[in-house]
């Protein structure tokens, strides 16, 4: 006879800066929908990095996440769980930090991009602060009238011979894809009660 003991999900949400609580609450939301066990942790130096399932890159100012990880060398680290091929997700700022390229924008500002997904970014792509919108979308596989908010959101545009699957887009500008273990969206699905892109993720788990 043999037992499986089916350890707690372990989440990370990298927690230098942006909107940490707001996944917290989707992840927790999740885990009772699923019925599984789960923690949810903020993430701030390197040896929580290793003792996480799972790692989100939430939305905020990319500059100052990509300046702040450096200054608490988490860059390595990350780099390393990610090439492990842990489930990882960016919502807006962290979709931009996992981009191989950026815009002139990301150039000018000094951020240095994790590069793990094959997309180009560009930041603010659908205007500043007052040109937040909030659109019903398909997320391919994942949700039909999922209720995304967009906020000084970025978009993205695949490379040439990109790996990176396409989830999502609004008015011909790409705001999902999936490459591989990591998810990249341009909106916020946290700040939302709609657990299904949070559910898809923590599925990667199981
Ligand atoms: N415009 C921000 C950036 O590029 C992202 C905004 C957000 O995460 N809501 O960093």
């Amino acid at each position: 006879m043999s037992f499986f003991i089916v350890e707690p999900m372990r989440i990370g949400i990298l927690g230098v800066q942006g909107a940490v609580s707001e996944h917290v609450g989707a992840f927790e939301r999740a885990f009772s929908d699923m019925g599984v066990r789960g923690t949810v942790d903020i993430v701030r130096n390197a040896n929580h990095i290793h003792q996480i399932d799972a790692l989100v890159i939430p939305g905020g100012e990319s500059s100052t996440i990509s300046r702040i990880m450096d200054t608490l060398n988490l860059r390595k680290e990350i780099l390393s769980r990610i090439e492990q091929g842990i489930p990882v997700m960016g919502t807006c700022a962290g979709a931009v930090l996992l981009a191989s390229e950026g815009d002139e924008a990301v150039r000018r500002s000094g951020t240095k991009l994790l590069g793990s997904v094959e997309v180009s970014v560009k930041r603010n792509a659908f205007g500043g602060q007052r040109e937040s919108f909030e659109s019903n979308m398909n997320i391919k596989g994942i949700a039909e009238g999922f209720h995304a908010v967009f906020i000084r959101a970025p978009s993205m545009e695949l490379l040439p011979s990109s790996r990176a699957r396409v989830l999502a887009t609004f008015e011909d500008k790409l705001v999902g894809v999936e490459q591989n273990n990591i998810l990249s969206f341009s909106f916020h699905p946290e700040l939302t009660r709609d657990p299904r892109i949070h559910r898809y993720f923590l599925e990667k788990l199981l």
